[in-house]
């Protein structure tokens, strides 16, 4: 009979998620990102464990101001998540992270296509936590509708959607602000 690699519980022969170097019990799975456990063969004992300890110092400080799809974002703790929905202001799986541990960060419109002359779109968001080694790149709103505009009849012009331009707006003043209060912490 295996062991959970993180709390070491017995498991059945059946049960568990499989991760790089064995097998973790399903509690254990459910307390780290899901975002990361969606491609949790790629992960060590020794990550998942970091990543669960991690959401053990963010999760609880999490209260959404503001939310794009499945992007919430707390701009009073400089935090974001990702879930697919809110319960009381905090997401239904460990997915929050800090701002301040973003070294690539992107939201951006993408497969553009044309339905009844309307230009939809799918938002992705694309980031990687750096003290987790994690990359994250998720569709988080689908088929959006944009504003759209016929040049002639071969050619339309669409444009960002207005309510993901605000968003993107209150995410970018969200980060220039941690990084001016990180600025005048260093020097
Ligand atoms: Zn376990």
């Amino acid at each position: 009979m295996a062991n959970c690699c993180v709390c070491e519980k017995p498991l059945s022969m059946l049960s568990g998620v499989n991760i790089y170097s064995g097998k973790i019990c399903k509690e254990c799975a459910a307390k780290a990102p899901s975002v990361a456990m969606a491609h949790s063969s790629n992960w060590s004992s020794y990550s998942i464990e970091a990543m669960i300890q991690y959401e053990n110092e963010v999760f609880d400080q999490f209260d959404a101001t503001a939310s794009y799809g499945e992007l919430h974002i707390d701009t009073v703790h400089g935090l974001f998540a990702i879930s697919k929905k809110l319960k009381d202001d905090k997401p239904i799986t460990r997915d929050v992270f800090s701002a301040l541990d973003l070294s690539e960060v992107a939201l951006y419109c993408k497969s553009p296509r044309v339905d009844n002359h309307v230009v939809y779109v799918d938002v992705e968001f694309m980031c990687r936590i750096e003290p987790l080694s994690l990359n994250i790149k998720q569709v988080i709103k689908h088929k959006v509708r944009c504003e759209t505009k016929r040049v002639d009849s071969a050619h339309v012009e669409w444009q960002t959607p207005g309510d993901l331009q605000i968003f993107i707006e209150m995410f970018n003043t969200m980060l220039s602000g941690l990084w001016q209060r990180m600025n005048m912490m260093l020097f």
